[in-house]
């Protein structure tokens, strides 16, 4: 079986009906599809029965307190059993309307030469990433786009030399200022989850985190319009150095606190952090667009994966997926 069978093969450099996309993608994100929950509940049951440890994996849908954004106290609350789901209303006087944004774009400049012909990278066979993604589908990714995308992005282009051999490992990497690359797992899995079982393309998504760059290029695949906020500058250039040579043309680079989010480019169907905080910024669910779909690592030691739903202007739906680990979401700039 080929788990990526019936979506298109993508090979960069991304041509310009790839990155336009189809029209009819921003109604299927206003109007999220309820199954996809329960794929993403059914999924999470998946990982807790196979994974031994003690924290137990369940969708717990709770209320969101849009005031203060999400506390991530609620991380405890993964060995509970699952409440009913809970709206919420707040006082939250919405996203910033500006869409402009575009002026400011720090979009990767095309290179003369194509990534395939760097050489200071070892080849490594597609047939590699191939068995990568088909383990990804076996712990229970089946979004074929995701997949498809996951197979499309020569994850050991992120990586130092050193380093490459071991990209399709199910593992995170050191990717240098003690930051890591995210298990490929926890990439396909937080874009299923953000995606909620749409067969479209989403419209405008934003990552909190970009470290080395690759799930920004993942999300790229996915997605009409990424835009990734990295707050270690040095860490930000080395994005920008590894994805220029894969000139992805609707991806967007931002140096800055993401816990700001980016409202001059919001509202978006989907926002992924790549780093846990304790609780979600509130502005980060102000940019989400009615109907979007937001995936974060919530929690200190015990972190979980949780989904916000934006179901009205002032209400959200929480859920507890999966126990997760992720470095720290950290306020501020550096560098
Ligand atoms: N998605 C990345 C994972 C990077 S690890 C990849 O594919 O490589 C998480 C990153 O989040 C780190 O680079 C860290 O510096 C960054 N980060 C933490 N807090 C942040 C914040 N407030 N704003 C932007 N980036 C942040």
């Amino acid at each position: 079986m080929s788990e990526s069978e019936g979506a298109p093969k993508k090979r960069f450099p991304l041509t310009l009906d790839f990155v336009t996309g189809d029209a009819g993608r921003k109604k299927a994100v206003t109007s999220p599809r309820m199954n996809s929950l329960q794929t993403a509940t059914q999924n999470a049951a998946r990982h807790a029965a196979s994974a031994s440890s003690s924290a137990t994996a369940g969708k717990t849908s709770r209320p969101v307190t849009g005031a203060r954004g999400v506390s991530g106290s609620s991380a405890s609350t993964a060995n509970t059993p699952p409440v009913s789901s809970t709206k919420i209303t707040s006082t939250s006087t919405g996203f910033a309307s500006s869409r402009s944004g575009s002026s400011g774009s720090t979009l990767p400049k095309p290179m003369a030469t194509h990534a395939s012909e760097r050489s200071d990278l070892p080849l490594v066979s597609e047939a590699v990433r191939k068995a990568m993604v088909q383990r990804i589908a076996q712990q229970g990714v089946s979004d074929p786009a995701v997949l498809s995308a996951m197979e499309a992005v020569p994850r050991h282009y992120f990586l130092e030399p050193g380093l490459a051999s071991q990209a399709y490992i199910d593992a995170s990497l050191p990717i240098g200022y003690h930051q890591t690359i995210s298990q490929p797992y926890i990439v396909a899995r937080m874009i299923e989850v953000m995606r909620g079982g749409i067969s479209g393309r989403l419209g405008k998504v934003l990552e909190i985190g970009t470290g080395c760059g690759y799930q920004a290029a993942v999300l790229a695949q996915v997605a009409n319009e990424v835009y990734s906020i990295e707050r270690i500058r040095p860490m930000h250039e080395l994005a920008r150095t590894n994805l220029r040579p894969l000139r992805i043309a609707n991806l967007r680079l931002h140096y800055g606190d993401g816990m700001l989010g980016l409202p001059q480019a919001g509202p978006f169907d989907g926002i992924i952090l790549a780093a846990a905080g304790l609780e979600i910024p509130q502005g980060l669910l102000d940019q989400m667009a009615i109907g979007g779909r937001l995936v974060a690592p919530v929690g200190e030691r015990n972190q979980v994966l949780t989904l916000l739903t934006r179901t009205a202007r002032n209400e959200w739906m929480s859920e507890t997926l999966e126990p997760c680990h992720f470095v720290p979401l950290r306020p501020g700039t550096f560098g």
